[in-house]
């Protein structure tokens, strides 16, 4: 690790499945951002910048990684354990960040691409404001990839402005079996509930986040036709 660099404590390491991992850090600095923003964290001199999914009031920092064999970090990063250290940059980065200024927020994700507008929520509520509306809607191939859906579930039971949408891609096989929800790529489901909210350009802000592919799709079927789309690549094709 390079010396220079601060560091950060594993605290917590929570397995979804095999290729999806919660780990919680605990940096030694004080560390500060804003709900959207990302940290650089590093390992044996590689480092990868990582959405934060806690809110900035949370004692932790609360990541959500999928691995990718072939990688360089997220192998390594599968093997560390609680009390193994990593490093961190000091300063957390990105403009992928809250706007209040539309009452409609609609956001898309894949899989890990949840991990900002689950700190988005966070934060919104923890300052107890209400007058936006959150429409979530999140895609994965699998029903067990949704890390956030209880929690997503709970919130949208308690407030009339949270609303979650899980869609699955691969709905006939064995591991969604049971599923009752929605059975499309995300991509293809934003016009139908833009549609369904009744959501104009003027007053929803759409975030995309996660797999380039999807967001390519979600901003040629949208900015066309007047919607602004803050988006979050997090890797290139
Ligand atoms: C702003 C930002 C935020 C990010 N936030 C997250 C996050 O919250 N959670 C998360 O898991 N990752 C996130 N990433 C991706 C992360 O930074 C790494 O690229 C990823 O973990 C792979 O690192 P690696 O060293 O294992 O693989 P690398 O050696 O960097 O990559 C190997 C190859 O895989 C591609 N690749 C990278 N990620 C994926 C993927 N998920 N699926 C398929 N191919 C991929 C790369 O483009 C490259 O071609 C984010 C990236 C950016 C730019």
């Amino acid at each position: 690790m390079p010396p220079e660099l601060p560091k950060a404590k594993i605290a917590e390491r929570i397995f979804l499945t095999n290729d999806l991992i919660i780990i919680k850090i605990k940096p030694e600095i004080p560390f500060t951002f804003k709900h959207g923003q990302y940290c650089t964290i590093g390992l044996e001199g590689v480092e990868r910048p990582y959405s934060i999914v806690s809110s900035p009031h949370e004692e932790s920092l609360e990541l959500f990684l999928e691995l990718v064999p072939e990688g360089e970090l997220t192998p390594k990063l599968w093997q560390v354990k609680v009390g193994d250290v990593l490093s961190i940059r000091p300063s957390a980065k990105g403009v992928f960040t809250f706007d209040d200024k539309y009452p409609n927020q609609f956001m898309v994700a894949t899989v890990t691409g949840i991990a900002p507008f689950i700190s988005m929520i966070r934060n919104y509520l923890y300052r107890g404001l209400d007058s936006h509306t959150f429409y979530v809607l999140h895609g994965a191939s699998y029903q067990d990839e949704f890390a956030y859906k209880d929690e997503l579930e709970k919130l949208s039971r308690e407030h009339e402005n949270i609303i979650y949408i899980p869609t699955v891609s691969r709905p006939e096989e064995e591991r969604n079996k049971g599923w009752q929800g929605e059975k499309l790529r995300v991509n293809l489901i934003v016009e139908k509930y833009l549609k369904k909210f009744s959501l104009d350009p003027k007053s929803t802000l759409v975030y995309a986040c996660g797999h380039p592919g999807m967001i390519e799709d979600v901003k040629q079927r949208l900015v066309s036709k007047g919607y602004k789309v803050k988006e979050e690549k997090f890797w290139r094709e």
